[in-house]
């Protein structure tokens, strides 16, 4: 009895099991099409633990990679702006089947100890899958689906599939996906240090479609919605599918399925299935050799074929045409498509090219064959020196329109260097409507100059904001900081990074005369009360 007693009452600590460095976030949708993308995760995670997205990226992630880059990064920049142009265009690949995915993956993994983040991008089909075309550069949303979301008391997270290049749509509302947001008509980037699932991280808006707000997304023809049924199952299928671990893939194995699906489907013709998938041929000749595919072509192929994707990473092509019955819909597809180019003749696409040469800035061969519904060597071959005419005006307008450009853009980066309210070239970009990256790549020097005028303006709009605070803290009585942010007009947390010292001082000082004030309520001074 007594040694049960001793037992009860033993002292040695208890077995904790080990924590994660971060919140132990769930993914959401982790084998589903609708799984969550990667830097959708990250910016949830911020959100989680209240810091934006820039804050634990550079202090969380980023310290955590083994990568001589963001060693050095680390050592030369602001923690908190490390996720900053520098790194703003390769976001995407954080969701993809490259380096960059592989890099972020096991560092996410292990601060959050969640063994299934890979299911968060699209990592597990880099033997199969080529980066080239696979990603959008810029993020993309429906912004149905978050309204549904918010309105549903569901969390808002960013699915991988938006993040997809061949994904245009969202079925459930028969809509494209919208990558401009309605109120700053800027674009983003799938991660930036701002980035908070279904908000804008340029302006701070929901994006979710308000009621009575007009929507600003286009809605889908009935071929559209065909199409992207096919191609959004088929990606669907992709993101929750585990390959099989019996089945190594490797380029071989689209190789195989390659030559499998020409014999049995195509009668052995390469030329056939490159015209019927709209994919070159020499695209075709290269995976034959070994090359990985894009999922774009990837897709015609196996809409050519009406094979759906995973049968075709797997080779499974014989089962399914016998079940499928293929060829079919993508013959009339192709047919209706030959029939309407064949409508044109000679002499109307003749007329057609003549109007394109008198453009102002007149289109490119390839939009021009597209124009006349004639594939590209057709039109070179019937229209040799029409074809050679328009290109060189084409070569030559867009000179002239890449220098009417500069010195638009000159005039205006000019024009703000001199001007008091000191604007940055992020502000002159927008003001001209043009890609901020751009506008720095055609005039760097005058970028750096504005860009360094915007900083010697802010530090002195600081060293103003730096004297009135030295006047209020003469004032009396003492204000609190909310008065002081709206006289001022800057947010606490600014002038507390500008001048810590200073609002420190202000702060206490409100504190004391607070702690007087009620004392004197709670004790009041006899010889007043007498
Ligand atoms: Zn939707
Ligand atoms: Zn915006």
């Amino acid at each position: 009895m007594k040694q049960n007693q001793v037992r009860a009452l033993s002292l040695s600590p208890p077995i904790i099991p080990p924590r994660s460095r971060l919140f132990c976030l769930e993914p959401i949708g982790v084998g589903t099409p609708d799984v969550e993308s990667l830097t959708g995760y990250i910016a949830r995670l911020a959100e989680a633990h209240s810091v934006s997205a820039g804050v634990l990226f550079g202090y969380e992630l980023v310290p955590f990679v083994d990568n001589s880059y963001w060693r050095e990064k680390l050592s030369s920049a602001t923690t908190s702006s490390l996720l900053g142009y520098g790194f703003l265009g390769h976001t995407r690949a954080v969701n993809g089947t490259g380096k960059i995915a592989n890099e972020w993956v096991p560092v996410l993994e292990k601060a959050t100890m969640r063994p299934d983040l890979s299911w968060l991008t699209l990592s597990r089909w880099r033997e199969i899958l080529s980066t080239l075309s696979l990603l959008r550069q810029e993020r993309a949303w429906c912004s149905a689906c978050y309204q549904e979301r918010r309105l549903d008391q569901q969390v808002i997270y960013e699915p991988l599939i938006w993040c997809v290049e061949a994904v245009k749509s969202c079925l459930k509302h028969r809509q494209h996906l919208q990558t401009q947001c309605r109120f700053c008509h800027r674009q983003s980037a799938p991660l930036s240090s701002r980035s908070r699932p279904g908000f804008c991280s340029r302006c701070r808006n929901w994006l979710g479609l308000q009621s009575k707000t007009k929507c600003t997304a286009t809605t889908l023809t009935n071929d559209e919605f065909e199409k992207q049924t096919w191609v959004i199952r088929n990606v669907g299928d992709l993101l929750s599918t585990e390959p099989d671990a019996k089945e190594s893939l490797t380029s071989d194995t689209i190789t195989h399925s390659l030559n499998l699906c020409i014999e049995t489907l195509f009668g052995g013709s390469p030329t056939l299935l490159s015209r019927r998938a709209r994919v070159p041929k020499q695209t075709i000749s290269n995976w034959r050799v070994g090359v990985i595919p894009s999922l774009d072509a990837l897709l015609r192929v196996c809409f050519a074929s009406r094979v759906s994707l995973i049968s075709f990473i797997y080779g499974r092509i014989p089962q399914v045409i016998a079940a499928e019955k293929p060829q079919a819909a993508s013959k009339a597809h192709i047919d209706l498509k030959t029939r309407a180019a064949r409508t044109l003749d000679l002499q109307e696409i003749k007329e057609v090219i003549d109007k394109a040469f008198t453009e102002q800035l007149p289109p490119t061969l390839v939009e021009l064959a597209q124009r006349v519904g004639l594939p590209l060597p057709t039109l070179r071959y019937r229209f040799r020196s029409q074809c050679r005419a328009i290109s060189k005006r084409y070569r030559v307008r867009k000179q002239q329109f890449h220098l009417e450009v500069t010195k638009t853009a000159r005039r205006a980066l000019e024009a703000a260097l001199i001007d008091e309210s000191h604007p940055s070239p992020a502000d002159v970009a927008r003001n001209l409507g043009m890609d901020l990256n751009k506008l720095i790549r055609i005039l760097p020097d005058l970028c750096r100059k504005l860009s360094n005028w915007h900083i010697e303006g802010r530090k002195q709009r600081w060293q103003v904001v730096g004297v009135e605070l030295e006047t209020i803290l003469k004032e009396w009585p003492p204000i609190p900081m909310r008065e002081i942010t709206k006289r001022t007009g800057y947010c606490e947390t600014s002038l507390n990074r500008h001048h810590r010292a200073l609002c420190r001082e202000l702060a206490a000082r409100y504190l004391n005369y607070r702690t007087t004030i009620k004392s004197s309520i709670v004790n009041p001074d006899p010889d007043l009360t007498n």
